[in-house]
């Protein structure tokens, strides 16, 4: 094995292709190589120790090191490495899992259907819906409405389904029936002196202006991250949901929650649902259901969209999608593991203690700063949003790559964050105490001032 911290970065900057990076940085800069973590700490090839403010992408919820989760993966694998669901085939392991995850559903959901990743699961998520519409009779039912600055996957429907324009810039995204409407971004979108609840109203018109100018009979479902994430940390105004839930039951049209990162105890509540009190009828969730330590995502299905199919059993035949991947048994050993983790070690209580108190910290320390417009989020899910001028709101040029510069200089200081334009993102294992915390908030305000004074 290559111990050598330069030769690996130089091995993998010749070969790899990264997602989510600039030619041109990597080209300058190099990689970062990890080799190593333990609770919600990371190393890298230099033997440097970073506090991993993100948790990975969002994912590593209990913490890097889980001898439970480890363990079980070890010994799925060698007890059976690989077996699918296809052809009504199954496993120990997954039947347990898959009753162990319905149980655990904010609403009653009637099945889950597994993946490997978030996109794939949203992709099955829009195959489901227009499924659904087809067996029921409503085949002109079909087109999907998303939000500006969600982030849904980066396939060719659920890339579309995201409301970015840099993950469409260059890939003729988007494609297919997808409507975007105003994102719930009350910071920046909101107009002056509204209040929030007067912009959810204002949103919820929007809304329901668009169903109507597009004809009710044509739409069929609202994606909705509870807290929206990589598109720039965006919780929603208050009522937000209680104003749009309404709407779409009017009008038939069915709500998908995507709590790929909100799932599993990352806003203080199990499922962010429940943080904002709404009901999904389906929900695509990944991530935190094995903590990151094998790829897997689960859609659940609500009675009403599974009573549909059922009913069509004899029109049907075979449901013609899955991937070899679905409910893979190693996956579902970890997610075993992960969930009973999650209860025994109080996650969610933790989330619930530890997320206000770190955003009290960060408005206390930093709030008034004169680069910092916003500090948000709910629970573990948390931005700061820097700006040129406080009081104009206006942002600093593009080109500064403001947010970029203080990841940088958070990253010498021990601390990794995310960079969502310039908005920086704190997503830290659910599992971090208060200390640990305070730590955080530390080395980013040495950070912010590093940059900006
Ligand atoms: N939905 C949301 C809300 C996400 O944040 C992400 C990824 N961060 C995805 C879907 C896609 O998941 P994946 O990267 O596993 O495909």
């Amino acid at each position: 094995m290559i111990t050598d911290a330069d030769e690996l970065a130089r091995l993998d900057q010749r070969s790899q292709f990264h997602p989510f990076t600039g030619v041109a940085d990597l080209a300058k800069e190099g990689p970062t190589v990890m080799t190593g973590g333990q609770g919600v700490r990371v190393r890298d090839a230099h033997g440097r120790e970073y506090l991993d403010g993100m948790a990975g992408l969002w994912c590593v919820n209990l913490g890097y090191g889980r001898k439970e989760i480890t363990e079980a993966i070890a010994k799925q694998s060698e007890r059976l490495s690989f077996f699918h669901t296809f052809n009504g085939m199954t496993t120990d392991v997954v039947a347990e899992c898959a009753d162990a995850l319905l149980k655990r559903a904010p609403v009653p959901m009637s099945r889950v259907f597994f993946g490997a990743s978030g996109s794939d699961a949203n992709e099955t998520q829009l195959k489901l819906i227009w499924y659904y519409n087809n067996l029921r009779g409503k085949p002109e039912k079909k087109k999907i409405i998303a939000r500006q600055y969600s982030y849904h996957g980066s396939g060719v429907a659920t890339g579309s389904l995201t409301g970015l324009p840099s993950m469409h810039n260059f890939f003729d995204l988007p494609q297919g029936p997808i409507i975007h409407v105003s994102a719930p971004y009350y910071y920046r979108k909101a107009p002056e002196g509204m209040s929030e609840r007067d912009f959810s109203r204002h949103l919820a018109k929007e809304l329901e202006e668009t169903i109507e100018r597009e004809g009710a009979h044509t739409i069929a479902a609202f994606f909705a991250e509870a807290v929206m994430g990589a598109g720039g940390l965006i919780p929603p105004p208050e009522g937000y949901f209680d104003e749009i839930g309404p709407i779409l039951k009017k009008h038939d049209i069915l709500l998908v929650a995507d709590e790929v990162v909100s799932g599993f105890g990352r806003l203080g509540t199990y499922w962010g649902s429940q943080t904002y009190g709404y009901e999904p009828d389906l929900i695509t969730s990944a991530k935190g259901v094995t903590s990151g330590y094998f790829p897997m995502s689960v859609c659940f299905i609500s009675p009403k969209v599974w009573d549909v199919i059922e009913g069509a059993q004899d029109r049907t035949g075979v449901f013609g999608h899955g991937y070899t991947y679905s409910a893979h048994p190693v996956g579902a050993a970890a997610a075993l593991a992960a969930l009973k983790l999650i209860d025994e070690l109080k996650v969610v209580e933790n989330v619930a203690d530890v997320g206000p108190y770190l955003l009290g910290n960060l408005k206390d320390k930093l709030g008034q700063h004169p680069h910092i417009g916003d500090i948000r989020g709910k629970g573990l899910m948390l931005g700061v949003e820097l700006v040129q001028d406080r009081a104009s709101k206006e942002a600093f040029p593009p080109a500064n790559r403001t947010g970029r510069e203080i990841l940088k200089a958070a990253a010498k200081r021990g601390l990794i964050t995310r960079a969502l334009g310039d908005t920086l993102v704190f997503a830290p294992p659910l599992v971090i105490n208060r200390e640990e915390s305070d730590e955080l908030v530390e080395k980013f305000a040495l950070a912010v001032g590093d940059v900006l004074g």
